[in-house]
């Protein structure tokens, strides 16, 4: 599996993960990501860190 993690502080509401995948990544009223899935199977890996690379912050990680 691969874990998913958020530093939301660095958050800073762009929403590219959220539009990248829209299952995984959800904005919250505040404009803070919402981690809607912390664990991915692994053929879901390359997806999940092609919309995590979008965050123009770097703000999550997929480990
Ligand atoms: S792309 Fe980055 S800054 Fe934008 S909502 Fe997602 S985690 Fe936050």
């Amino acid at each position: 599996m691969a874990r998913i993690r958020a530093n939301l502080g660095l958050c800073q509401g762009y929403a590219n993960c959220a539009i990248e995948a829209e299952d995984v990544f959800d904005i919250d009223d505040d404009g803070t990501v919402v981690v809607l899935r912390s664990e991915v199977p692994e053929p879901e890996r390359a997806r999940v860190e092609a919309a995590a690379r979008t965050c123009p912050v770097h703000a999550l990680s997929v480990e």
